[in-house]
């Protein structure tokens, strides 16, 4: 029988002292590997499952790598101290952390025996079974939220949302607490009635009271140059933090408590 600590899993990054994607100051780990192809993503190293090169900075780089829970949790605890003080944890993100379910419930469960806060970040495009196990050792979901038009979001995610929408409905359902968060990209969904369309339906379900909307950027621009990939948002620029406002508070027409930013 394999122990829990030598489960392994591909990740591509660990990321130390961030103070977004859940609270406190937290360690991300970022999952390799996802089902869906948006093209604003901004960490396209995080979507094909298999190790490849990245230029970055003038050197080539191979990202993605296999580690175990153990040697994972090594990195986690070196920050433990500020962890307690801040209220912290560690928060799973991608990619898509609920395509290798063995490796991420190993790893909470190991985080919960360590006393940690612990978050997922996910977009629900995994298999139902995938989020039942890994849901109940996780304290905050961030639940990202695209579209609520099946063929907007073929069209720009490369997949339909029924069963993200079915995932999504199960997770608030369950989950200890869910935050939907919306990613705000010009051209797909920064009109007034898909952000009044999306902000509705997430105050429909059980337990969800906050929505943050994610405005666009660039900032992951030079991944792609780096990968060569083309850019799928060709040269559309960020979106203006007045837009943002304005989206803002046809979401908080919804009833739920809205914030921009994550
Ligand atoms: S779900 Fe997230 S990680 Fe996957 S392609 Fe979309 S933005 Fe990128």
């Amino acid at each position: 029988m394999t122990n829990e600590r030598d489960v392994k899993g591909r990740i591509f990054d660990i990321q130390r002292y961030s103070i977004h994607d859940g609270p406190g100051i937290r360690t991300i780990v970022f999952f390799k590997g996802c089902g869906l192809r948006c093209r604003w993503c901004c960490n396209p190293e995080s979507q094909r499952r298999d190790p490849e090169q990245m230029e970055r900075g003038g050197r080539v780089e191979t990202v993605g790598r296999d580690a175990t829970v153990a040697e994972v949790m090594a990195e986690i605890l070196r920050d433990l101290p500020y962890y307690k003080r801040s209220g912290g944890g560690v928060t799973l993100s991608g990619g898509e952390c609920m395509l290798q379910p063995d490796f991420a419930a190993a790893l909470l469960a190991a985080c919960r025996a360590a006393g940690l806060h612990t978050a997922v970040e996910t977009a629900g495009f995994a298999p139902r079974e995938n989020i039942e196990r890994v849901l109940p050792l996780v304290d905050l979901v961030l639940m990202d939220l695209k579209h609520t038009d099946p063929d907007k979001h073929r069209a720009w995610c490369g997949q339909p949302n029924d069963r993200i929408i079915d995932n999504v409905r199960y997770i608030a359902a369950h989950a200890r607490e869910t935050v939907v968060r919306v990613p705000v990209i010009p051209g797909f969904n920064d009109d007034e009635p898909t952000v009044r369309s999306i902000a509705r339906f997430a105050a429909s379900l059980p337990g969800v009271r906050e929505l943050h909307l994610l405005p666009y950027h660039r900032l992951g621009y030079d991944k792609y140059i780096g990968l060569g990939r083309p850019y799928g948002m060709g040269d559309v620029p960020p979106l203006s933090q007045e837009r943002a406002r304005a989206l803002l508070s046809v979401a908080e027409e919804s009833g739920l408590a809205c914030r921009i930013g994550g």
